[in-house]
């Protein structure tokens, strides 16, 4: 457990020497016989929580009294580049830690807190969202799924969709419609349910890279306890928004919550960057690539110049919560061009393999097929320009024709 008054290079100190003697090295996790790679992810990161959990290294810039070590962002920060060359749990990131658990921080009871947060940060459970459902992506706040009050019980019908990972969860944060004739961000309410129950029918949607993280979830008569309920009912777009908030904060890059560097499984981490795949393909001395590669810098430079002073605005005031959505862009947009430059350096190399390949050059051509997903997930780049230009530069809100008629009376296609 860290002591308080550890300063930040004792700090790294401690983590460089557990690291070395209890973490994995990147790559070296065995492969369970039998299992599909997808699924051994999540085995393996809720083994690698528990392992950091044990170690006093896990929700490092979570409470103490939720289980977490109550560090400051520069604690993890040095944890990250410490722990880059191990194995890391950086499945649970996002939604588990960074985007869920951060949210009922917020607005969860204390109940909740012990038992959800506890949980994801100890390794012993896992949660993902359900907000999105065909009615309600970029217009959230139209969804149909329907949670009706029975007693000390709700009663929810309905759908969601592109619900990442949600097979390896164990609870979901979902958002409801509990009053219809409420005008449409006034009837909702947040409710955590059990993802694997006998009244929820699950699908897992083939993507085009071949993951199958998406699901889909069909809920009839799924019984949940009231004490469930997050924040107060019919008040559920409130607690969405601050959900939305983390979300927009983990997708761009900014959260204090997500633990260890992300980097394509099975590779080394110096490899799957502009530099290492420019030297992969031995051309890191051609002008013309080290003019793509440095661009690139520049652009990466930019952008974590962007979320240090969005994030440190947030946190003083001086810039309104909805500033995230700026992280939000600037990371996909970063993202995307370094995939682009990664393909553009492996060109055909990248395009022949075999399913399942793990090398290098493949992972770069499976990563240019999900390029497009960085400018949807966690809300579209409009809807976050949408959010910039409305909530952050004030501009004139978009005219909508159904703000402030009950639900019920709204018009929707069949
Ligand atoms: C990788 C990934 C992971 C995801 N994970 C999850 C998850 O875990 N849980 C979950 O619930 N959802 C998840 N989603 C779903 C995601 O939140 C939605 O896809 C997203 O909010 C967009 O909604 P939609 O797909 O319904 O598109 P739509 O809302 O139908 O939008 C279609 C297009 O219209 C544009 N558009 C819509 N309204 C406007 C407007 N007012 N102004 C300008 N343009 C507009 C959009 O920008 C978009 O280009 C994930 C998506 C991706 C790609």
């Amino acid at each position: 457990m860290a002591q308080r008054s550890e300063t930040v290079e004792d700090f790294r100190l401690r983590a460089r020497d557990w690291l070395s003697t209890h973490m994995p090295k990147a790559g070296s996790m065995p492969v369970r016989e039998g299992i599909d790679p997808e699924e051994q992810n999540w085995l393996d990161a809720r083994d690698l929580q528990k392992l950091l959990f044990s170690g006093g290294f896990a929700g490092i810039c979570f409470p103490t009294e939720y289980g977490g070590q109550g560090l400051s962002r520069e604690y993890q920060a040095a944890f990250n580049e410490e722990s880059a060359p191990y194995e890391m749990p950086v499945a649970l990131n996002v939604p588990s830690l960074g985007i869920c658990s951060a949210m009922l921080l917020d607005m969860g009871t204390e109940e909740q807190k012990q038992k959800y947060v506890r949980g994801a940060i100890s390794g012993e459970l896992i949660l993902c969202q359900f907000p999105s459902e065909p009615s309600g992506g970029s217009d959230l706040a139209g969804l149909l799924t329907r949670a009706q009050r029975d007693g000390d019980t709700y009663v929810i019908n309905g759908q969601k969709c592109w619900s990442t990972y949600a097979f390896a969860a164990d609870y979901a944060t979902c958002l409801v419609r509990t009053d219809w004739d409420a005008p449409k961000h006034r009837g909702l309410s947040m409710i955590i349910v059990p993802v694997h129950d006998p009244a929820t029918h699950m699908n897992r949607v083939q993507m085009v890279n071949g993951s199958s993280e998406f699901c889909e979830e069909f809920f009839t008569d799924l019984v949940v306890p009231a004490e469930n309920l997050v924040g107060t009912e019919n008040d559920g777009w409130t607690v969405g928004q601050r959900q939305l908030f983390y979300e927009r904060q983990a997708v761009g890059g900014g959260s204090p919550y997500a633990s260890g560097m992300t980097r394509a499984r099975g590779t080394s981490h110096d490899s799957f960057t502009p530099v290492g795949m420019a030297r992969k393909v031995g051309k890191e001395q051609d002008p013309a690539v080290r003019e793509l590669v440095g661009g690139m810098h520049a652009q990466e430079v930019a952008n974590a110049q962007l979320i240090r002073r969005v994030t440190k605005g947030m946190a003083s005031y001086d810039y309104p919560a909805h500033s995230s959505s700026m992280m939000r862009l600037g990371s996909a947009e970063t993202n995307q061009l370094r995939t682009d430059v990664m393909f553009e350096l492996a060109g055909d190399l990248s395009v022949v393999g075999q399913v399942g390949d793990r090398s290098v050059l493949h992972q770069v051509g499976v990563a240019a097929l999900m390029r497009q997903s960085a400018s949807i997930a966690g809300g579209s780049t409009e809807m976050s320009r949408n959010m910039v230009s409305e909530r952050v530069l004030m501009m004139p809100r978009e005219y909508a024709a159904d703000r402030d008629v009950p639900f019920k009376e709204v018009r929707r296609g069949r």
